[in-house]
């Protein structure tokens, strides 16, 4: 085997003398290398061929066997092929084929794929063939394109965090900068190649929220820290940056590199300086503003929207409504979390639509001596005089709810929502002062009953008893001024009568006792009664109905009928037509009675307090026609507690018509 001495490591890698192998030889060489390898003799027939040649274009190893060359080539390279195997054959040497040609094979199924080949010659006794060792390139290939791609994707990142606003700069291990953006360069005025190496917060002079030691350590333990610092820029002016640092560690967790990204934000700082300085400004007026309103002896608050949420409010209207209304709570929530209730000047609950306070910021009214009783959350009533001012929304008050100032949560609601300012003054003892009097009136008319009923009982007598001839016969004034007597005392005992009713609703000490009655007996009954003292009026009732049954105080409605029936007497001094009418209303249910008359109306200004106690329009004191002011408002009520209704129209010198409501069974 001296022959196979010249196949071994003796042989330099690149010698061009060809190895001398025995065929044993070169089956165990094709079996144990992992190259593809090809033997070729000098015709192009394929010797013999490994299993990864084989595989490499998709064959059987059997199916090299013997076979040409070329078929394992793409078809245009054929001719090539063969001159350069020939030539090859004529100086066999190591070497890659095709230096500097891309090269290709062929596989079975006809697809070609790039190849890198080398050739070694070898002799297999004396016959030269050549060794071709065959490399699969196009794996290599794509991974060269993938690198280059993945190169220029590199190269535009690069680009792009130079076009950053931001300063970008990436420090090594000891804090020398490895890395400067563009918008580094134009945030602190140092060129890349003035900053490459410097100490990053040496060259800055950064100024640490706390310490540089701090903020090294939050990022060996976090590998992240935000925060804010100051820098100094080249020219020495002060920049205030937003950083945002991130550790970059090597495979083996060792930091390698620091990250830093800052953003400037001098500009944000002052602005937010500035706000706070007006923020602070505001705080101290608000506060100077709050003692003012605290010293003040009425009840003041603002609100604004409209669900009146509270803006500001002094220390007496805590006391006022016994409990503490939040800022920004509406008025609503507040009353109904402590259950503090709103009544009229009567005692009546008031819509919440009703409240001074929401008539300002709802409509912007004006409203001015409203009253108003506070019912507190511990049972206690405090009478009010209300008056609240819409204000006019672009008003220096407005920096209140600036988005710094102090009230910044309520800038969501817009600039234009409504304000408004109110007062309570208590008016307590003024209501006191009424009640005494209320209280006197009932105790003097209470007093008067009973010598009013002697004196009027006496003088019926003597008129009735003079007038069946018992006793002296009377002279005619005598006989007058006893039927003066007894009219004067018959408009006394009225008077007292309502004197004492209008006490006892005050009080809330009117009882009804209410049963079934037919309301169109009732009426048509009164109307009778009426039609006998009076030749002057003439009265008529219309209705369709022969019986309407409301449940009511009887004697309760016969002195509401008795009052609408006297006053269309009283006040059409000329008498003519009194018409009744007698309705069925559906929405609500009720019954309605109508009294009309042509007398000298209620004149327009006036219509609003008619049912007030004690008021009496103009024209009915100029006309001499005698009466309190009681009857309408006794009236109302009594209806009103029946759950009904009383109202009117009226045309001044043309005539009234009085309407009643009362809820059917
Ligand atoms: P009084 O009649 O005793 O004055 P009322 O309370 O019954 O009291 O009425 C109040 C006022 O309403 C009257 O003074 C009068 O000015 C006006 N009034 C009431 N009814 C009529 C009517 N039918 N026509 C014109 N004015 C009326």
């Amino acid at each position: 085997m001296a022959d196979s001495r010249q196949f071994d490591t003796s042989m330099p890698p690149h010698s061009s003398s060809a190895l001398r192998v025995t065929s044993t030889e070169l089956i165990h060489l094709l079996d144990i290398s992992p190259d593809a390898l090809l033997i070729v003799d000098r015709e192009g027939t394929m010797v013999m061929a490994n299993e990864q040649a084989a595989a490499q274009f998709g064959y059987r190893r059997e199916e090299l066997q013997q076979q040409p060359l070329e078929m394992l080539l793409p078809e245009h390279l054929h001719a090539m092929h063969v001159a350069h195997r020939e030539h090859y054959f004529t100086t066999p040497r190591t070497r890659s084929m095709g230096a500097g040609l891309q090269l290709f094979g062929r596989h079975k199924d006809g697809t070609e794929f790039q190849v890198d080949i080398s050739l070694r010659p070898v002799l297999l006794g004396d016959e030269p063939l050549a060794i071709g060792a065959i490399r699969d390139m196009s794996v290599q290939r794509r991974a060269e394109r993938e690198r280059a791609q993945q190169a220029e994707q590199i190269r535009l990142q690069a680009e792009l965090i130079d076009l950053a606003h931001d300063a970008i700069f990436i420090r090594d291990s000891v804090s020398r900068v490895i890395f400067w953006n563009k918008g580094a360069e134009e945030l602190y005025g140092w060129t890349s190649q003035e900053a490459l190496g410097r100490i990053s917060h040496s060259l800055l002079k950064t100024r640490f929220p706390s310490s540089l030691a701090e903020v090294d350590a939050h990022l060996e333990r976090i590998g992240r820290w935000d925060g804010e610092l100051t820098h100094t820029r080249r020219d020495g002016s002060l920049v205030v940056v937003e950083s945002r640092q991130v550790l970059v560690c090597d495979v083996l967790g060792h930091a390698t590199t620091m990250l830093e990204i800052n953003r400037d934000i001098t500009e944000r700082r002052r602005l937010e300086l500035a706000a706070q300085v007006v923020h602070d400004e505001t705080v101290a007026r608000l506060a100077f503003l709050q003692q003012i309103l605290d010293a003040l002896p009425s009840s003041v608050y603002l609100v604004f929207g409209a669900d009146a949420r509270l803006l500001l409010a002094n220390r007496a209207a805590v006391s006022a409504w016994g409990a503490a209304w939040h800022i920004d709570q509406p008025m609503q929530e507040f009353l109904a979390t402590h259950g503090i209730r709103i009544f009229d000047a009567q005692g009546r609950p008031l819509a919440l639509t009703d409240l001074a306070t929401l008539r300002a910021v709802q409509e912007g009214e004006t409203v001015l001596h409203h009253q108003e009783i506070i019912r507190r959350p511990n049972g206690s009533s405090l009478a009010v005089l209300v008056n609240a001012v819409a204000l006019d929304s672009s008003q220096e008050w407005q920096a209140l709810r600036q988005p710094t100032g102090p009230l910044a949560q309520h800038t969501q609601h817009a600039d234009t929502e409504s304000v408004a300012l109110v007062v309570h003054q208590d008016v307590s003892a003024l209501k006191e002062a009424e009640y005494l009097k209320d209280e006197f009136i009932g105790v003097a008319a209470h007093e008067l009953r009973n010598p009013l009923a002697v004196l009027k009982g006496f003088a019926e007598m003597l008129v009735y008893q003079t007038a069946r001839g018992k006793g002296a016969q009377l002279a005619p004034w005598q006989r007058e001024a006893l039927e003066e007597i007894d009219t004067a005392t018959s408009r006394l005992d009225k008077l007292t009568e309502d004197l004492l009713d209008v006490t006892r609703l005050q009080a809330g000490r009117l009882v009804l006792s209410r049963s079934p009655n037919d309301l169109v007996a009732l009426t048509r009954h009164m109307v009778t009664q009426r039609q006998m003292t009076t030749r002057q009026h003439t009265f008529s009732l219309d209705t369709a109905h022969t019986s309407l049954v409301v449940e009511v105080d009887r004697a309760r409605i016969e002195q509401v009928l008795t009052n609408l029936l006297s006053n269309a007497i009283k006040y059409s001094p000329q008498g003519g037509p009194i018409e009744l009418a007698i309705r069925e209303e559906v929405e609500p249910h009720a019954a309605l009675v109508s009294i009309r008359d042509r007398g000298i109306g209620i004149p327009v200004g006036q219509q609003a307090h008619i049912f007030g106690r004690f008021v009496r329009a103009e024209n009915a004191r100029a006309s001499e026609i005698t009466g309190t002011g009681l009857g309408l408002f006794l009236s109302r009520e009594l209806v009103e507690r029946h759950g009904g209704r009383l109202w009117f129209e009226s045309t001044e010198g043309v005539g009234s018509t009085f309407f009643m409501a009362l809820p059917l069974l």
